[in-house]
Formats: structure tokens, sequence, C-alpha cells
């Protein structure tokens, strides 16, 4: 414990320090034991290994260095870490994939450190203090370029026995009432996988499918908040869908809140809709599901990743 001198009194504050390694951006925050945020540093990522490893070892030291701490480190990571390697598995940040990055990180640091999957450290973040917050079970979407999630119990992650607790865009997308979008192949080498349905390349892929026209995600979304029918209809489509997938999860594990990440989470039409729709696919008369948007937003990944250090001997 580092002790900090204030005046005659010595007050302890542990600091927990998170990093989040993006896709583009690695940005990292430093928060107090009681979740405020003291500093939030952004750096471009570097597209390989040895770069990653240095850009986390010198957010530590920069952060340490001007708060005269030793902290706690938690890294949020695409992919998992594979039971069998040690190694990072499944992340789109291809040049982690088969590499002991966990262990890496604390040779150089010369201590432990905690590392999680992204989408696990959005979810624990809105558990603890975020939309989650007094909800036994929480499950943390991330609906964006891919579809992700992450399952707390009691401000803990379930990681499950092969590490893949939340991965619930890889499902087949349950048939339904309303079948008028074609099943596409997934990178996984799967078809009509719930990721290709739900993610915003899959929203707009479907909206070509049906119009011919082809739009970004967003624009569409933009359009359909404009009231243009065409692009209304659409996502009211679409949350048909999202409610197919949802109900996977809820038939399963049932949380308290579902909360929503990613950039399908600005999807204004979903909050006052999607429990109607749930109700048709949920196995249960009532569906009392908190379907609720992010509080932290993109900033949620990052917090959680601190919060790893954080819940550990605080919460
Ligand atoms: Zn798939």
């Amino acid at each position: 414990m580092v002790i900090l001198t204030s005046g005659s009194n010595q007050v302890h504050i542990k600091m927990h320090i998170g990093i989040d390694l993006g896709g583009t951006k690695t940005e990292s925050i430093i928060i107090d034991e009681n979740g405020k945020e003291l500093e939030r540093i952004r750096r471009t990522t570097p597209k390989n290994y040895n770069g990653t490893l240095d850009t986390v070892c010198e957010l530590v030291n920069y952060l340490e260095d001007k708060y005269k701490k030793s902290c706690s480190v938690g890294v949020g990571s695409p992919g998992a870490l594979s039971k069998e390697t040690n190694c990072i598995k499944g992340g789109n940040s291809t040049w982690l994939n088969d590499r002991p990055l966990k262990k890496d990180i604390e040779l150089r640091l010369n201590r432990k450190i905690f590392l999680e999957n992204d989408a696990n450290c959005f979810a624990l973040s809105e558990s603890i203090d975020g939309a989650g917050l007094n909800h036994e079970i929480v499950f943390g979407v991330i609906i964006g370029t891919g579809v992700g999630g992450g399952l707390i119990i009691n401000n803990k992650i379930v990681n499950g026995f092969n590490n893949i607790t939340g991965e619930w865009g890889h499902n087949q997308m349950p048939i339904g009432t309303n079948d008028k979008w074609k099943r596409h192949d997934c990178y996984c080498g799967k078809k009509g996988c719930i990721e290709t349905f739900l993610s915003g390349p899959g929203f707009s892929k479907h909206f070509y499918d049906i119009h011919k026209i082809e739009l970004d995600a967003k624009i569409i979304q933009e359009n359909a908040n404009k009231g243009d029918e065409k692009s209304l209809e659409f996502v009211f489509q679409y949350l048909d869908y999202l409610a197919r997938g949802l109900s996977t999860v809820i038939n399963i594990v049932d949380p308290g809140a579902i909360v929503m990440g990613g950039g399908v989470s600005n999807m204004k039409q979903i909050y006052g809709n999607i429990n109607s729709k749930l109700k048709k696919y949920v196995f249960s008369d009532t569906v009392n599901t908190k379907v609720l948007k992010n509080i932290h937003g993109d900033s949620s990944g990052v917090r959680g990743a601190a919060d790893l250090g954080r819940s550990n001997d605080t919460i």
C-alpha cells in the first residue's frame, strides 16, 4: 500500500490504472478507490506486438510517476486468453493473437496484472457503477463491427470453462415470425450467426439486400430518426432480430439488466420497444428485463479494465 501524507494526517489511497487495447486507439485511465477518474490518455494503437507492449508500459510508467503511486494494472484486450496456451485467441487485433500478452506485460512491469476481454471490461464497469448498478446479474452487450458480450454476477466477471462466456454473437439467429432477412456467411465459418444480422456491417448488408442501396448503418439510423419511412421500418425489423438474439441470452442467464454498448446502443428506438418484442421470444409470461443504454459510454471498457484491480480489493 502507498501512503500519502496530507497535512499531519496520513491518508491511504489506492489507485488503479486501466488500459484498453482498441484496434485504432489505446486508452488509459487512472481512477481512485471510489472510481473517480483522475486522468485519461489516448495513444494511436501501434499495430504490432512489441509496440503494444511498449505502449502499455509507457502509459503505466507515466501515470505512476505522475501520481507517485504503485497502482494495480488492468488491461482490456480483444479476444481471450486461451486456457491451453495462455496466449490471446480470437482477437480482431490479429497481432496479439497467439501471443502470451499477459505474461509478457507482467515480465516487463515486473508484477502481476489483470487482463480480460474488452467486452467483459465494459460489462464490469456498467455493473459496478453504471447502468446495471444494483442488479445481481448484468449482461453487457457490445454491438459495433462485431457482436460480443460479457456476463457479470455480483460484480464479478464470469469467464466460463472455455473462457468464452458471453459470446452470443456466434450462436445461430433463431427463426422468427418476421423472417425477411437472408442468412449470410460469417467469418467464423458458420452461416446465419447473430453477428451477421446485428453488427453494424450486418445492418448495412441487409438494408442493401432489401433496398439495393449501400448505406452505412449510422446513416440508415439517422434517416430513421428524421422520419424516413423505409429506414424506420427497417429499424423495427432490426429490433425484431435483436429481440430474438437477446432472448437466447435471457433464456439461459436471465439477467436483471442488459446494458447496451457500441454504435448500436445509440439506436434510440431500442429502449421503448424492445420489451414488447422480447415477449414474443423469451420463455416467460413476463419479461421485465431492463434493456439499458450504457452510462459510461466510450470510456466504459477502459474504466472496467481499471475496475479489475479496484473490484479485487475494494468492492
Ligand atoms: Zn459466426
